[in-house]
């Protein structure tokens, strides 16, 4: 039986595991992908993060690799390819249900985000074999698009981003957004309106064509009847991911809209479960790395406080390492 078991391997299951291990537990670390990563090493690999503390700028891809670093220090045992899918209680702990068997723990720490996600599609239809060609969701690689013409649909934090960092390296950086204000940090749209970005707005995609290895789009003004058309290389579709955390109902946690709800020491309403990440909701809740990080520790002490109420450890890491 495990001391502690974390379900999610994102950025902040992973420092909870390596927190773990630091406070010398017997750590499994479960994701249901087959990386580790989460959102930042598969949403956002080549997106710059500049509220890591510690690292002025570090993309998604480099902070999964230094997390993988640092949670392998204390040799977790971990297990990818592995969706929990119940947590039954048991005598002394719990039983993980998953599609790759049972495992057997005294606590756990959910740390899995939004759950499984997905990138809302266009609303239009189109011939769906442009997909990963002239149609992109995700960016894997800058380098696919350097010296090409661009279009990025969306209006939000993750479009403006996109926008901002394929500037410097595409022939041509085109914005449709459905209105005239973007949803996104001032200080981002203050570049984006310094940068080569063009911006359409307020336009909304009404078709799409392939025309060879291109795609023309057809954008409609919003509450207007002015029409673009526009050929570019590549379409790259930022509406934001629908997340599939249904599996959270079935165990049997209170929620707070949709999400585990959870006290001061990251415990949600079954004894010895704790939650961190995005998948928790509390007063004042923030969905960033820096605020998962912080609740990692509190869930740690937590458990073992729970689990050997009598023992006491130092609090400082360098008492700790070894
Ligand atoms: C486009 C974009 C840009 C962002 N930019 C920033 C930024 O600049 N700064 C910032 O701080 N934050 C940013 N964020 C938010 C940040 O990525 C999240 O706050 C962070 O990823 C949350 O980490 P997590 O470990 O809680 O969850 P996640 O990263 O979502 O990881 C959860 C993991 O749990 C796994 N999982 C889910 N269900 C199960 C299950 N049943 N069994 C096993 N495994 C499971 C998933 O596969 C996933 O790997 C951004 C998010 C997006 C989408």
């Amino acid at each position: 039986m495990y001391e502690i078991t974390v379900i999610g391997g994102g950025p902040v299951g992973m420092f909870a595991a390596f927190y773990a291990g630091l406070r010398s537990a017997d750590v499994l670390l479960i994701e249901s992908l087959s990386e580790l990563g989460g959102q930042p090493f598969n949403l956002y690999p080549a997106k710059v993060l500049y509220d890591i503390a510690g690292y002025p700028a570090i993309n998604g891809t480099e902070l999964t690799a230094k997390l993988i670093e640092q949670s392998a220090h204390f040799e977790p045992t971990i297990q990818t390819a592995t969706t929990v899918t119940q947590i039954e209680t048991v005598e002394g702990g719990y039983r993980l249900t998953s599609d790759q068997g049972d495992f057997l723990t005294k606590t756990v720490i959910i740390a899995t985000g939004g759950g499984a996600f997905l990138p809302r599609k266009l609303a239009v239809d189109y011939d769906e074999r442009m997909d990963g060609h002239q149609v992109n969701y995700f960016v894997r690689d800058l380098e696919n698009y350097r010296d090409l013409d661009v279009a990025i649909a969306g209006g939000g934090d993750s479009a403006i981003d996109w926008a901002l960092t394929l500037a410097p390296i595409a022939k041509s950086v085109h914005l449709i957004h459905r209105r005239n204000e973007f949803r996104a940090l001032e200080s981002s749209v203050a570049t984006l309106n310094a940068s080569t970005v063009v911006q359409h707005t307020p336009f909304l995609i009404n078709a799409i064509q392939p025309e060879g290895p291109l795609v023309t789009l057809n954008l409609k003004e919003v509450r207007g009847d002015a029409n673009v058309e526009l050929t570019v290389d590549k379409l790259l579709v930022n509406y934001g991911f629908m997340s599939d955390n249904k599996q959270l109902k079935q165990w049997d946690l209170t929620l707070d809209r949709n999400l585990i709800a959870v006290d001061s020491q990251m415990q949600t309403s079954r004894a010895g479960i704790y939650a961190i990440g995005d998948a928790v909701n509390y007063p004042g809740k923030l969905q960033l790395i820096a605020s998962g990080f912080g609740e990692a520790p509190t869930a740690v002490n937590d458990a073992l406080s729970y689990l050997y109420p009598d023992r006491r450890a130092a609090l400082h890491s360098s008492q700790l390492y070894h």
